[in-house]
């Protein structure tokens, strides 16, 4: 594609310039990269299901990291 400037005539025959045009077009994000985002969000979401149950499945009462122990109630580590 030739490079154009800003302030010209837009190429795709809309006659206004260029940043009142295409520019903010191609600005946009292209689908395919939103269904990437959206689909990478999904993992990121799901991994953190995977986390919290995991947590879950945590026992409370073993007494494993540095004397601390998480609470379920408080949400936290005491
Ligand atoms: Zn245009
Ligand atoms: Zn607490």
């Amino acid at each position: 594609m030739a490079k154009i400037g800003r302030n010209q005539l837009c190429t795709c025959g809309s006659g206004l310039k260029y940043k009142k045009c295409c520019a903010n077009k191609q600005a946009k994000t292209p689908m395919a990269l939103r269904i990437v985002a959206a689909v990478v969000a999904v993992f990121l979401v799901g991994g953190l299901v995977v986390f919290l149950t995991n947590i879950d499945d945590y026992d409370p009462h073993a007494n494993t990291t540095g004397g601390r122990v998480w609470s379920e109630e408080h949400g936290h580590w005491h």
